[in-house]
């Protein structure tokens, strides 16, 4: 590429939101350019190749609306997609779009400074290039920068180690080894039954207990994919209206609260969810996400499951988890609880005893040493705020946007932050986000700020950045929104609490219909809460 190109629009990332952005600002006319660290498109699903890595949402759910001949044409196999499949899907999107021609790839963005007199974004690159753009628009996902633990000893250790969220593309030949895997979130919870299938031992280090539920994938009945597709329009329409931006058909509260059934009545609709599998449980009754009592009782009715499932009782015990459900993502499964029964798995308490260090031939927790061929982290990623701080992002004056973040990501509607005019986030902080159907998430942003660019631009605008009392405000609202429910009773990712000192705030906002609802009297209000700077 020419040094200093000068373009209208950057997108970084090809994932859902960067993937849908250029497709958007092309549409517009402007001139864009993708970059995505990748050798190709998919973003989290380029990434995360581990066994059994699938979507916990509906597949028919789980994919693009902005195009009805897309949703039309697209065969989706299972109700729940598995990670080659939802790879193929971006693959074929960034064909049927011919987005491919807008990137480049294996290309990172190491730095993007802002010039206020010129009202633009110069960046540098990984290939040593620069180029220049109005605007800086970063898909850069919310779940991209692996936490990886520091264990003392990794150097020495003889075997392989390795991260659920950065699997080798070439896959990784488990059988007839002695395998350990650390941590029980969405890509434990998934890896562990599919890697107990090959590994000749497997060993799962369990911190924190999770709550799961089972799938109950199976391959999509065409009678239902007929029925989306004959109305999609309006399937997506009810999906929208819901807090998590899907589930209509099925995550809807029942409106009767817990304590109005019997101990009978509730024991069959928690029995008939779990028949149904998918996250449906939390909907059971109205209060199950709100009060704590009534969490009380769905959550004992998953322990006695895990402890009817589980053969021998201390390792049950073991798995039953403590914390409010729901409170950390819940995580569905095919088989996770089943695995323990298995003669060659075994579950280790790291809470009780800390992971200590490697040693050339395996793990040691506690006073033991587990012997381990290979070493698998599933222990999740500096959500939210890691990719985008990974790069040297310079606002007006020079100011850095980790020094302006340092004490929490602060951002207006998710989108924009102060002092970092014409630089907007796909799927940030502050907005719905991770507790949304992501790739309608991503979606609504990238309607919006398209029309946000078309808005300025029909002005011959220069510059668009927040006001600091919108900043503020929002803020405030996304942490009051946080604080009457249960989601900050624990310590989970959602609130940077699995970073070693990461400011803890709650970083994505609840409640997408009121989101959205916002962002549009944002913009019929000409983008109020934000300064407009003339050309
Ligand atoms: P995660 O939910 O953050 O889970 C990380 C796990 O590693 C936790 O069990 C954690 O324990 C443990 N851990 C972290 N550091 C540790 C340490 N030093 N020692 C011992 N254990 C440690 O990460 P994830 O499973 O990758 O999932 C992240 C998110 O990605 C999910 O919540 C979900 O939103 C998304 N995801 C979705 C799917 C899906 O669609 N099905 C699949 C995978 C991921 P603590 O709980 O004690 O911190």
């Amino acid at each position: 590429m020419a040094e200093n190109i000068r373009l209208d629009a950057i997108v970084v990332g090809a994932g859902f939101a960067g993937l849908y952005a250029v497709h958007k600002l092309r549409e517009q006319g402007l001139s864009v350019q993708g970059y995505e660290r990748g050798a190709g498109v998919g973003g989290v699903w380029y990434w995360n190749r581990y066994p059994g890595a699938r979507c916990d949402i509906e597949s028919m759910e789980y994919s693009y609306s902005f195009s009805e001949a897309l949703q039309q044409e697209w065969e989706w196999k299972e109700k729940f997609a598995s990670q080659p499949e939802i790879l193929a899907y971006l693959n074929h999107v960034a064909d049927r779009f011919d987005l491919r021609r807008s990137y480049l790839f294996e290309t990172e963005v190491r730095s993007a400074h802002y010039d206020a007199e010129e009202g633009a974004w110069t960046l540098t690159l990984s290939d040593g290039s620069a180029a220049v753009s109005r605007y800086l628009i970063l898909g850069v996902g919310c779940l991209s920068t692996a936490m990886k633990p520091r264990i003392e000893g990794a150097e020495r250790f003889a075997g392989q180690i390795l991260h659920t969220g950065h699997w080798p593309h070439e896959g990784v030949d488990l059988a007839g080894k002695r395998v350990g895997i650390v941590g029980t979130g969405s890509s434990g919870v998934q890896a562990v039954p599919m890697i107990a299938r090959q590994a000749a031992e497997l060993t799962v280090f369990q911190r924190t207990a999770t709550y799961t539920v089972p799938a109950r994938n199976a391959p999509l009945d065409p009678a239902e994919v007929h029925r989306v597709k004959t109305d999609y329009a309006d399937f997506r329409r009810r999906n929208r209206k819901m807090v998590g931006a899907r589930g209509a058909d099925r995550l809807n509260p029942d409106p009767k609260s817990v304590f109005e059934a019997s101990p009978e009545e509730r024991l069959d609709a928690f029995l008939a969810r779990w028949a149904e599998g998918g996250m449906g449980i939390q909907a059971t009754y109205s209060d199950l996400r709100s009060d704590l009592e009534a969490n009380t009782i769905v959550a004992d009715f998953v322990r006695d499951q895990i402890r009817a499932t589980v053969q021998d009782p201390q390792t049950a015990e073991l798995l039953c988890p403590k914390q409010v459900l729901g409170c950390k993502r819940m995580c569905i499964d095919t088989g996770y609880y089943e695995t323990f029964n298995l003669p060659h798995v075994r579950l280790v308490d790291v809470k009780a005893n800390p992971l200590a260090h490697f040693t050339e031939t395996g793990l040691v927790a506690g006073e033991i040493e587990y012997p381990l061929d290979v070493a698998i982290f599933a222990t999740g990623f500096d959500a939210m705020t890691g990719s985008l701080l990974a790069m040297d992002i310079r606002g007006r004056d020079g100011v850095t946007l980790r020094d302006a973040w340092a004490a929490g990501p602060r951002t207006y509607l998710g989108v924009g932050t102060l002092g970092f005019p014409n630089m907007f986030i796909l799927a940030g902080p502050g907005s719905p986000s991770v507790l949304a159907n992501v790739p309608i998430a991503a979606e609504q942003h990238v309607d919006w700020i398209t029309g946000m660019i078309a808005y300025l631009d029909a002005r011959g605008a220069k510059a668009i950045e927040p006001q600091q009392c919108a900043q503020d405000g929002w803020v405030e609202h996304v942490n009051a929104v946080a604080a009457g429910t249960l989601y900050t009773s624990c310590d989970s990712w959602y609130l940077g609490a699995n970073v070693p000192g990461k400011s803890r705030v709650f970083m994505p906002l609840l409640g997408f219909p009121a989101y959205e609802a916002r962002c549009d009297a944002v913009a019929a209000e000409g983008y109020s809460g934000f300064d407009i700077t003339p050309a």
